[in-house]
This record gives structure tokens, C-alpha cells and sequence, in this order.
């Protein structure tokens, strides 16, 4: 394996343990030939969801009908769905810039996330209810954006379909049904006067967002719980396509980069610690690629890796002492100095494949413009202490003919769903 693409080795006083040690972790390190086959594997994955061919990528229209300019204006509630809390948002713009913010959390309990999504949807219309009472604005009259973030099949701006669940959430009864309408309907029956307005992912989100700060930006990337891509593509090479929109030039893409791999294209990196992590997932033999590089899955990845480790230390020494204590290392209990070492040489190493493999993903090599600011946001991306380095490092390996910069966009969720359905309002009052 390339060293340019290897974490520094494991330095270990007992060097044959280090050396089996490394071994045993060799799957999961990737080299420079390894890497540009996944990114080969990807682009035709990406080409044929585009054609709509069979490909593990959906590649959705997510019917964004234009970028921030500086004007958007008015006060919005903003909806975000998917990933550790819900939040509901009250952001005012003026001129384009963000001058009020009020943010409420609530928690979805798991009884929420598994049953029936009627429930899900009542609950989050009673988040809002509760919400626009404590602002005292229950009588008012107010648009909202609903930051939706798991597959969608989408069919206008303010229309779409859930794909598959993904993450912690495994509704039933979602099939077919349209969640925008659906939330419309609940937030009806509590008597709100609140129109929904815009529907969108949050990488969409994040985009928007990002382009508000950098008209650079053409990609919007998440690394949190999960992790997905879109970007601003070229209205002639997409199929997916729906006549309202035949006049726009660029068309923003949610890849659903998640999915990647679903159909086997990516089996040649998967990992017999990959297949334990599948198996002991929410929703198995889904989202492959994000098992292998969302906030959700890293942490058991790593105890996964631990633990082929501790196995393969008892088996050779009959040492249970040790196998415990490395287990235990996990949740904080005593290691000996060595025994750290590995753990964070573990770590190391998932982390590097992590970053190395939405690298690989970032769409740079998609894109036709000379230099491109990609807009990132998410909860591994803002707390990992190495991510933003690795990424930097691989993408420029990866696609060295692309000069790119990174912008973190911080809660693009909330802010590029008010921008959008600014962006959406002004269109409309446009042409009327
Ligand atoms: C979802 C995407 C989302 C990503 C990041 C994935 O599980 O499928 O739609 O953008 O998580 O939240
Ligand atoms: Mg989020």
C-alpha cells in the first residue's frame, strides 16, 4: 500500500504483536490504487443514475430553481429531520442576511422512530404547535421549510416520497406517501396557519447555505450521523427530469451517496468487520457506504476491530485477562499503555478510510468549473479533530487537477431551508 495514503504505523515495544496487529487491520487500509478504483466504480455509478440505469446511486432532482443573490427576505419556520435531534427553527431574513434566530430541540423517543410514521408526522406538527405557541405566534400566518434528510423521490420543490429510511429511523406505512403533503395535513388539524413550502434534503441545505457565504460553492456535502452529497450538474446530462423545469441550465443532484455499493460495485473493499457492522445494523444490507463513514457507524466499526483484535489475542495466549480489558477499554475501563496504543491506532485507521473514502466521493472530477468551494457541514465533520486534514489531503491526491476549497457551512440544514423557501417565494412572486 501507497504510504502517502497510510496512517502513521503502530509503534509498539513487543514488534511482533504490532506487526500482527497490522496485518490483521490491512483490509481496511486503502492505497492509491484501491482508491481510484472506487472513485472509477463511482463516477459510472453516478453516470448511469444520471440515465437512470441501474445503479446504487439515486441521483434525485431535488428541483432547487436557484442559488441565493442577496435579496431573500421574510420570516420562516424551518423543520429538521434525521439525524440525532428534530429542531424547529424561526430565522428572519433581510437583505439576504440572517437577523433573528430562535431554535427549539426535541427528542425523538425510539418508539417515534420505529412505529408508525402517522405518529412520527403528528408528533412533529405538535413540535411545531408547541414551538410558534412559545414565540406567541400561534395565530400568524407563516411559511415553512422542511429539511427532510433521507432519500426522497421528489417531484416538485415541494413534493417528494421517502426512498428507504435510513439512520435511527424505521417508520412504517411511509410507502408511497408524500411527506411534505402528509406534514401539511398534521400541522392543518392543530389549526396552524403554516404553509409548508419547500422540501429538501439537508445536504440541498447545506448547499444553498454555503453558496449564500461563496457563490464558489457547487457541492454540499454531509458528514454527521449519515453522510450524502449533491452538487450543481448540468440540466442536459440529467434524465431524471420533469418538464415544469426544461428551461433551467444547472439542476442540483442529491446523489445519495449513502446507497453506494448497495448492489455489490464496492465488495472489494468490504471488511469481515463491514459485514458484522451490516449485520448488527438497523436496517441491514442497506447503505453500505455510509456503514463505512457516518458518525452513526465509526464508533462500531472501531469496537468491531477491537474486538477481532482482543479474539485473535485470546486464541493465540489463551490471555481472557487481556481480551476483557480491551473490550472494556471501549467504555473508559483501565488499559495498560500498550494496549491504548492500539485502540488509537485503530481509530486512526478507521477514521483514515473514513475520510478517505468521501474523498474519493467529493464530486470534484464532476465538475466542469475551474475551482469549486465545497460546503460541508455535520456532526463528525465539525468535532472529528482530524477529519478536515485527512479530507484535504485525500481529495487533493485524488483529484489533483481540481483545485477546490473546503467552507464549512454551519447549520445548513436550518438556515438553507429558510434561504430556499426565500428563494422559492421571491421566484413565485416573480412571475406572477
Ligand atoms: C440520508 C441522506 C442524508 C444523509 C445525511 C443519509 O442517511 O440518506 O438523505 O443527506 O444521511 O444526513
Ligand atoms: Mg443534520
Amino acid at each position: 500500500v501507497d504510504d502517502q495514503f497510510l496512517p502513521p504505523p503502530l509503534q509498539l515495544d513487543d514488534k511482533t504483536r504490532a506487526q500482527k496487529i497490522t496485518t490483521r487491520l490491512s483490509d481496511m487500509m486503502l492505497g492509491g490504487a484501491e482508491l481510484r478504483r472506487v472513485g472509477a466504480v463511482f463516477e459510472r455509478e453516478l453516470e448511469r443514475g444520471l440515465q437512470e440505469e441501474p445503479s446504487s446511486l439515486q441521483m434525485e432532482n431535488t428541483y432547487i430553481p436557484e442559488l441565493p443573490d442577496g435579496t431573500e427576505e421574510g420570516l420562516f419556520l424551518a423543520l429538521d429531520l434525521g439525524g440525532t435531534n428534530f429542531r424547529v427553527l424561526l430565522l428572519e431574513l433581510r437583505g439576504g442576511q440572517l437577523v433573528r434566530e430562535d431554535v427549539k430541540q426535541y427528542h425523538i423517543s425510539d418508539a417515534l422512530r420505529l412505529g408508525p410514521g402517522e405518529d412520527l408526522f403528528n408528533f412533529l406538527a405538535d413540535c411545531v404547535l408547541d414551538f410558534v405557541q412559545s414565540e406567541g405566534m400561534e395565530k400568524e400566518s407563516l411559511s415553512l421549510g422542511f429539511t427532510f434528510s433521507f432519500p426522497m423521490r421528489q417531484h416538485s420543490i415541494l413534493s417528494g416520497e421517502l426512498t428507504t429510511w435510513t439512520k435511527s429511523f424505521k417508520c412504517g406505512g411511509m410507502e408511497g406517501v408524500d411527506v411534505a403533503a402528509l406534514l401539511q395535513r398534521c400541522l392543518h388539524q392543530r389549526g396552524l396557519d403554516v404553509t409548508v413550502r419547500v422540501l429538501l434534503n439537508d445536504t440541498t441545505g447545506t448547499l444553498v447555505a454555503g453558496a449564500h457565504i461563496d457563490p464558489a460553492v457547487g457541492i454540499g456535502v454531509i458528514l454527521g450521523t449519515g453522510s450524502n452529497g449533491c452538487y450543481m450538474e448540468r440540466a442536459d446530462r440529467v434524465r431524471h427530469w420533469e418538464a415544469a423545469h426544461a428551461r433551467v441550465h444547472d439542476v442540483c443532484v442529491d446523489v445519495e451517496w449513502g446507497a453506494f455499493g448497495d448492489n455489490g460495485c464496492l465488495d472489494f473493499i468490504r471488511t469481515d468487520v463491514d459485514r458484522e457492522v451490516d449485520a448488527n445494523s438497523l436496517l441491514v444490507a442497506s447503505f453500505t457506504f455510509e456503514k463505512y463513514i457516518g458518525g452513526k457507524y465509526l464508533g462500531e466499526v472501531l469496537r468491531a476491530s477491537l474486538a477481532a483484535l482482543a479474539r485473535d489475542r485470546e486464541s493465540e495466549r489463551g490471555e481472557y485477562a487481556v481480551t476483557l480489558r480491551t473490550l472494556e477499554g471501549a467504555c473508559g475501563a483501565r488499559l495498560t499503555e500498550a494496549d491504548a496504543r492500539v485502540a488509537q491506532h485503530v481509530a486512526a485507521v478507521v477514521s483514515n478510510r473514513a475520510a478517505q473514502l468521501v474523498s474519493v466521493s467529493a464530486l470534484l472530477r464532476r465538475m466542469s468549473r475551474p475551482y469549486v468551494v465545497v460546503a460541508v457541514d455535520g456532526s463528525v465533520y465539525k468535532r472529528h479533530p482530524r477529519i478536515k486534514s485527512l479530507m484535504q489531503r485525500y481529495i487533493a491526491l485524488l483529484a489533483p487537477e481540481h483545485p477546490f476549497s473546503l467552507l464549512p457551512a454551519e447549520d445548513g440544514s436550518g438556515k438553507g431551508s429558510a434561504l430556499t423557501a426565500a428563494i422559492a417565494a421571491r421566484m413565485a412572486s416573480r412571475s406572477d
